[in-house]
């Protein structure tokens, strides 16, 4: 027998950190503090079983005010390495709590700060590309992508319009020049999509601003087996506008053959077209490197953009009240963004993208602490898509298998949620946390205001951007005082993606 391990076993050891949380809601410290006890010692070594009942008791031995104990704990927790790195900030929290409570306040704010808030916006960017989707190019400016009830087309090509002569210019000199003859033959062809769109808008602005044998040879380069970028140069993802489209992943390497031989057969119609445009001159001897990079930027736009999403307005100024609509989400354009596309996926993103007028905004929705990873969902969520459905979705279109806490956890479903059940009960409302961490009780006034917003916001349509200041401070309550998953949870997530989405006309965020 392995004397390590002996009599070691994750299962009692679960058995005792449940006693230790009933114990914990009780507030018998003393008796939780026993119960994790036995089962850090019965729990495997190095496994998260061990984790969990180590962070478990330093909030028993926080409420015990033994704080030094505490302490040591919470350092058990991080240096396990096994404690989920999303709830990472409970820890840095109590950390924080506990040298406040031990006077040392200067080490206590260092620790707070350690976090990004709820609501914090990590990234502003403006799309490296965006197409429209089919039905919005009429209305819509080809350039800035804003709405335009009074465009004025393209003077050569049938197919586009600009807010005004500036938005016609910059569109020219970045892309539309070279594209202008290629955009009728390719809206004709039933199997182009608007990722296919995507991949040649990033080709013509790349060869646009390098030149293309510059581009060429850089994509040469790239395909060189042993290539690896400049480590020494700062910046280099962000600063060169070739690397932050071309390095991208493409996942060329996990396709089925039928799905590369398709974008090899897009990629030669699109050659076949450049080579016969009067607007730009591709050398001959160039036309294969161009192909080979197509492919690339195919896959590229197909794993890596998304749909960008805008308030619906409607034509006619007693149409534009939107309140006897139903409560749709429009999505206006195909776009790819590379700080954004860098994200990894979870079935529960802990960031969240909004479009404000064509530029893309990124918000924490979960507390993130200092080092950790953000997220964002590739299309499904676990509380509005089964597990089974998450799974093929992501494996058929990214080739990975989830592993985050939902899909190890198998959270529960939340969609078939009705609009009147977005209500919370008009309380007082107490929450019991599962993890025996805390008691929450939340007063009438922030039930009924929290009320009022689902009120204005999904039957009414019509709401102040600052509910979202409510709306985040109400998430950082309940995320600070109860486990995941949970209804309460779900239908603030909701209101904060409705109410982002309602109010962003009212916010301007420019870059230029
Ligand atoms: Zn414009
Ligand atoms: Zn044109
Ligand atoms: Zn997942």
């Amino acid at each position: 027998m392995d004397c390590t391990t002996a009599n070691k076993n994750n299962d009692t050891s679960d058995q005792y950190r449940s006693r230790g949380n009933e114990a914990f809601k009780i507030k018998n410290y003393e008796e939780s503090l026993k119960m994790y006890t036995q089962s850090i010692m019965t729990a495997e070594i190095d496994s998260l079983n061990f984790a969990l009942s180590v962070a478990n008791r330093s909030a028993a031995l926080y409420y015990l005010e033994e704080y030094e104990h505490s302490l040591k704990d919470i350092d058990q927790a991080f240096k396990s390495k096994r404690y989920p790195l999303q709830n990472n900030y409970k820890l840095f929290e109590r950390k924080g709590n506990c040298y406040r409570q031990m006077n040392h306040i200067s080490i206590a704010l260092e620790l707070y700060s350690n976090q990004l808030f709820l609501g914090e916006i990590l990234i502003i960017e403006k799309p490296i590309a965006g197409v429209f989707k089919n039905s919005m190019w009429m209305f819509n400016c080809n350039y800035c992508f804003q709405r335009c009830l009074s465009a004025i087309p393209c003077s050569k090509c049938s197919q586009v319009v600009y807010c005004d002569e500036t938005c016609l210019r910059k569109a020219h000199t970045c892309y539309h020049g070279i594209e202008c003859s290629l955009v009728y033959p390719l809206k004709a062809d039933p199997t182009i999509e608007p990722t296919h769109d995507l991949a040649l808008r990033c080709f013509v602005k790349l060869i646009n601003l390098m030149g293309v044998e510059h581009f060429c040879s850089m994509v040469r380069k790239y395909n060189e087996p042993n290539f690896s970028f400049d480590k020494n140069s700062n910046n280099c993802f962000m600063d060169k506008t070739f690397h932050s489209i071309y390095a991208l992943g493409g996942n060329e390497t996990k396709r089925t053959v039928s799905n590369l031989f398709f974008m090899h057969c897009t990629a030669s119609m699109m050659v076949s077209l450049l080579s016969l445009n009067e607007y730009y001159d591709i050398p001959s001897n160039l036309l294969g490197t161009v192909g080979v990079s197509l492919v690339h930027l195919l896959c590229i736009a197909n794993l890596n953009s998304y749909a960008s999403v805008e308030l619906s307005k409607y034509i006619g100024k007693s149409s534009n009240n939107i309140s006897n609509r139903p409560a749709t989400y429009d999505s206006v354009a195909l776009v790819l963004c590379s700080a954004y596309s860098l994200i990894n996926h979870s079935c529960d993103p802990n960031v969240i993208v909004q479009t404000y007028s064509g530029v893309e905004v990124t918000r924490a929705i979960q507390p993130i602490s200092k080092g950790s990873q953000l997220f964002i969902d590739y299309g499904v969520k676990f509380f509005s898509h089964g597990k089974e459905e998450r799974i093929t979705h992501l494996f058929d279109q990214y080739q990975f298998q989830c592993r985050c806490q939902a899909c190890t956890n198998d959270w529960p479903i939340y969609a078939s949620l009705e609009l009147d059940e977005l209500f919370i009960s008009n309380g007082p409302l107490i929450i019991n946390d599962e993890d025996g961490d805390n008691h929450l009780s939340i007063p009438k006034t922030t039930l009924s205001k929290f009320n009022e917003i689902v009120d204005l916001l999904l039957i009414h349509h019509k709401i102040n951007v600052d509910c979202l200041d409510f709306l985040f401070s109400f998430l950082d309550l309940l995320y600070s005082n109860f486990e995941k998953p949970c209804t309460i949870h779900y239908k603030c997530i909701q209101l904060v993606q409705a109410c982002m989405y309602y109010t962003s006309d009212q916010v301007q965020y420019a870059i230029e």
